[in-house]
């Protein structure tokens, strides 16, 4: 390749006409056609709380559900819906889970996921800012920069119903969307498609505290660590902690995929894990940071990346 130097009289008509189509037309040139923006997730996350307590089953969840389905389809995803019944302490309750396909020219694929839904409370107003909304609204920002990025693999970007337990936490009550996926995947004989399955829950605390998850698969934190290493994350994706999260990933472990929780660990004022507005009250727009989506969708886009680059 040979570079040529246009120094001449023909490189101010060339930037003239440029800067003309630009101002007459914005998109035709933007700067940053794709780029993830943490902002536009916090957009999508503020208009995700608007609906109010999202609990599984719920109208309100339902009608965020649709909006979630037309976004996704302004995308230009592939939008399934998978509905089921979920058997809970509190009886039957009809769930679904949102699937934006976005084929690549391989059937393997990998999986970016969260839940949608927020925790049943009946004494206090629970939006599930963060929990629930950030993941949703990280979720849909990604599908938006992927939908316009050329990848090998194939990408599901999955929204999971009935994360949260409906009264206490157990290996039966929780977890209902990703138990239910791994079911389906297993009958349909499609689980061994799956690459990786990275899983993003409550990503907008102010101060970005990830760990390492010890249920998580090694090699998936290796790379996910290491990635928000290069990108001078180190200091909000701390490899040297670790904890131990039961969440939407551990059915997949569980069944013999690879996967990662990628979880904030320090919402709140306090010291303790979680800091202190996890699952309360507090847990509301003001309290989330678009910097913080930023730095995970950051990770997130070159984790895939990576991941989609052919293995030597
Ligand atoms: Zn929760």
């Amino acid at each position: 390749m040979r570079l040529h130097n246009h120094r001449g009289p023909r490189c101010p008509w060339i930037l003239a006409a440029l800067a003309f189509v630009i101002a007459a037309n914005p998109r035709a040139f933007p700067a940053a056609p794709y780029a993830f923006s943490g902002q536009q997730a916090f957009d999508y996350l503020k208009r995700d709380v608007a609906f109010g307590p999202r609990p599984a089953g719920s109208a309100a969840l339902e009608a965020s559900r649709q909006w979630i389905l037309s976004e996704l389809r302004r995308d230009g995803c592939q939008v399934r819906e998978d509905k089921f019944t979920a058997d809970t302490p509190i009886g039957n309750i009809p769930m679904a889970n949102l699937i934006c396909v976005l084929p690549g020219r391989q059937k393997e694929m990998v999986m970016v996921t969260g839940h949608y839904d927020t925790k049943l409370f009946k004494k206090f107003r629970f939006v599930g800012a963060n929990d629930g909304g950030s993941s949703t609204g990280l979720l849909l920002e990604l599908a938006r920069v992927l939908a316009h990025q050329p990848h090998r693999l194939t990408y599901w970007l999955v929204f999971f119903d009935g994360e949260e337990a409906m009264v206490h936490w157990s290996a039966t009550d929780g977890t209902y969307g990703s138990r239910h996926m791994v079911a389906r995947l297993t009958a349909d004989g499609k689980l061994g498609r799956i690459k990786a399955m990275i899983l993003v829950d409550m990503v907008a605390e102010d101060h970005l505290d990830i760990r390492r998850d010890m249920n998580s698969t090694a090699s998936l934190n290796k790379l996910v660590f290491s990635t928000a290493e290069r990108l001078g994350y180190s200091s909000y994706f701390h490899a040297n902690r670790t904890t131990g999260i039961d969440d939407d990933h551990v059915p997949f472990v569980d069944a013999g995929v690879s996967a990662i929780d990628i979880i904030g660990l320090h919402y709140g004022p306090g010291d303790g894990l979680f800091g202190g507005y996890w699952h309360t009250a507090q847990d509301t727009v003001e309290h989330c940071s678009p910097a913080s989506l930023t730095i995970v969708g950051r990770v997130v886009l070159s984790t895939l990346d990576a991941l989609d680059k052919p293995s030597k």
